[in-house]
């Protein structure tokens, strides 16, 4: 057993200063065992706690570090960029660049705003879709999670009803009322949706790759079925890309899969372990917004040029070539070994993965693609598995609904040694002794 005696002490302290001892609610381990670990440091593949443990690192805070921890690239770029000062709330060179970096490379936008997390980025985006279609009405997917504003945090009614009910308290009943939420892989929601709110739906936001509730993979046909009937709806399309974004591709599901959303919002990768979001669109839609249009959108910090050095230089290090494939190839030598050694052991745990994406599941099951086919049950498994993993030093987020990551810096030798780290871990979790 790992000693956690620092993270614990520190973890009381915390929650005398902050609710619950954190500053975001699923760091608080509440449904794994034990305090959260407080890290100290953190080096490629790698993280330390307070107590000085050492872990392969799979959260990699969350997915925006996918050159891993502190690379010598993005650290002196941040650097160099201090020496001039952290904000000025002026244009500078560095917003240019990033901007250009993203719009050169990605065939979907014309336009790009910088703001400061993937949340304000998906809550302009919804603005944007409102203000440009002079429509209420946005459906949403159960099983994606868009980040916290106020119209988002919404889940289906009940029985017939479609219109939302808020999943937070303090989000008022009638503003859950102007979203429509939709089971995800189901065609014949969406449509009879559409039949019902025709010309009331602005936009239909979906993570194209929804990876916040489990990775709910879909397929290809259905997310085209979507474009097609947002085209024939003028419904706007709206991929929210904060995790899948130069995650899976430079131009993330949307170039994965050959399908042009109409409106993008980015985060986490873009602002290489700074603050950043964005959101995107073509030349018409952008020319909505505020100064030039009439939907208001603004940020004391937007286009941060600290943030704006660490984003170019780890999105530039995403453009070597085979930068992705060759992630995908080590994500899958790592999920590959792990899966075979459950089969071998009759071990009822498989990863699934996308990209560098992969998700733990449990139990027998066909392709889980729908929130309502996760089985409940299987988060007792994850809790275990989980204390045996960090036992094993490895590091994953501490919720069997997060997804893992694996970085650049997670090359074959440690990967292959994470694994026999995990298979200690199955072991210790599923061996009948
Ligand atoms: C993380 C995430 C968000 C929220 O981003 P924050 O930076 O945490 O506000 C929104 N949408 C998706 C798809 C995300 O993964």
């Amino acid at each position: 057993m790992i000693s956690r005696n620092k993270s614990e002490e520190l973890f009381k302290k915390a929650k005398t200063l902050f609710p619950g001892g954190v500053n975001s609610p699923v760091r608080a381990f509440n449904s794994v065992d034990g305090a959260p670990l407080f890290i100290k440091k953190g080096d490629g593949p790698n993280i330390w706690d307070e107590d000085n443990n050492k872990f392969i690192d799979f959260c990699c805070s969350w997915g925006p570090l996918i050159l891993g921890h502190n690379p010598r690239n993005v650290r002196e770029a941040i650097v160099d960029s201090l020496q001039n000062g952290t904000s000025f709330g002026a244009p500078t060179k560095l917003e240019n660049e990033l901007g250009e970096l993203i719009l050169t490379n990605n065939p979907y936008l014309d336009k790009i705003r910088f703001v400061s997390s993937g949340t304000e980025a998906v809550m302009s985006g919804i603005r944007l879709a409102r203000g440009y279609t002079k429509r209420d009405k946005i459906v949403k997917f159960d099983g994606c999670y868009h980040g916290h504003a106020d119209s988002l945090l919404v889940k289906a009614g009940s029985g017939l009803a479609t219109l939302g009910t808020s999943s937070s308290a303090g989000v008022p009943e009638s503003f859950s009322k102007e979203t429509i939420v939709l089971p995800l892989n189901d065609m014949e929601a969406v449509l009879k949706c559409i039949e019902e709110y025709k010309d009331q739906i602005a936009t239909i936001i979906i993570e194209p790759i929804p990876a916040n509730n489990g990775l709910l993979l879909q397929e290809k046909e259905y997310l085209e079925f979507l474009r097609t009937v947002c085209t024939e709806n003028n419904i706007l399309l709206f991929f929210d890309e904060v995790i899948s974004g130069f995650r899976v591709a430079f131009g993330g599901a949307a170039e994965y899969y050959g399908i042009k959303p109409d409106i993008v919002t980015y985060g986490k990768i873009i602002g290489g372990g700074l603050p950043v979001g964005a959101y995107g669109a073509s030349d018409e839609i952008m020319a909505c917004i505020s100064p030039l249009g009439d939907v208001y959108q603004a940020g004391t910090l937007s286009g941060n040029p600290v943030a704006m050095s660490a984003g170019i230089a780890q999105i530039s290090a995403c453009l070597t070539p085979n930068f992705y494939e060759d992630q995908q190839k080590r994500t899958e030598y790592f999920t590959g070994m792990i899966n075979a050694y459950a089969k071998e052991n009759n071990y009822l745990f498989e990863m699934v993965s996308i990209g560098s994406i992969f998700w733990m599941t449990f139990g027998k099951h066909d392709a889980i693609r729908a929130a309502s086919q996760i089985n409940p049950a299987s988060m007792g498994d994850f809790k275990n598995l989980y204390s045996n993993l960090l036992n094993s030093g490895i590091y994953v987020g501490p919720s069997g609904y997060e997804v893992g990551f694996v970085s650049a810096a997670h090359t074959e030798p440690v990967l292959k040694e994470a694994a026999g780290k995990f298979c200690k871990a199955l072991d210790d979790t599923f061996k009948v002794v």
